[in-house]
């Protein structure tokens, strides 16, 4: 078993003192893998490429809760829309439209985060903190409906760096942003989960207000 069983125990530790939640990022590992985290008791399991997750999911029990965590194009969301728990990086407005209407085709509610790009590479994907501002204006005002969809929190991935302190300063500017926007609430708006923290930077994101961890290669061990 590939699985690093004390490191699953220390995360999960250090996560539930934290009062949050972790999502075992599994991508391009084997379906056996994700089989042996859940015998542990892993329930939450994020995927990146939808391709490989629809291939996966009528492998595995169907208590998972299946998280969306990469770059979602629009024509693929179908596939995902039946069963997906979170979608993690809504980037724009016509992909929430489109997660809505394929989740109207489907009778379901899908429970999505809107990505954040805090970080200071320019190839990271997500609105900034003003987009991110007037977008929930306008879902929480009704302007935009969204009946099928719930935007349930913030996501966001930090800088790849060691400098803690820019660590700090992207995980402080999130939780401020997150917190700003927390007191919009309506049926279809309500933001409780601000996902942030990798393997690299998991226990500071905790530190900083993160209410959902992503963490794959300390638990499943580095991805080729
Ligand atoms: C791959 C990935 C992770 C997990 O990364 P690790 O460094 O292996 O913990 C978390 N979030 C996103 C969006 C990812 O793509």
């Amino acid at each position: 078993m590939s699985v690093n069983a004390q490191n699953y125990k220390t995360i999960l530790e250090k996560t539930k003192a934290a009062g949050a939640s972790l999502v075992a990022v599994s991508k391009i590992k084997p379906v056996s893998d994700i089989k042996a985290l859940y015998d542990l008791g892993q329930r939450d399991f994020g995927e990146n490429y939808v391709q490989e997750l629809v291939e996966k999911q009528p492998q595995l029990p169907e208590d998972i809760r299946w998280h969306f965590i990469g770059h979602l194009q629009s024509n693929k969301i179908k596939y995902i829309a039946p069963f997906v728990h979170l979608i993690h990086g809504v980037d724009s407005e016509k992909l929430l439209l489109e997660i809505d209407k394929q989740a109207r085709k489907n009778n379901r509610v899908i429970d999505c985060l809107l990505q954040v790009h805090v970080a200071q590479e320019a190839t990271k994907f997500g609105f900034d903190g003003a987009e991110v501002t007037a977008l929930i204006d306008r879902i929480g005002s009704g302007a935009l409906a969204l009946p099928n969809i719930r935007v349930k929190g913030l996501m966001a991935m930090a800088s790849f760096t060691e400098d803690v302190e820019k660590l700090k300063q992207e995980f402080t500017a999130m939780k401020t942003l997150f917190e700003k926007n927390a007191t919009r609430e309506t049926s279809n708006l309500k933001l409780e989960t601000l996902s942030m923290g990798m393997s690299g930077d998991y226990a500071l994101a905790l530190e900083y207000g993160s209410t959902m961890i992503r963490v794959g290669s300390l638990l499943f061990g580095a991805r080729s």
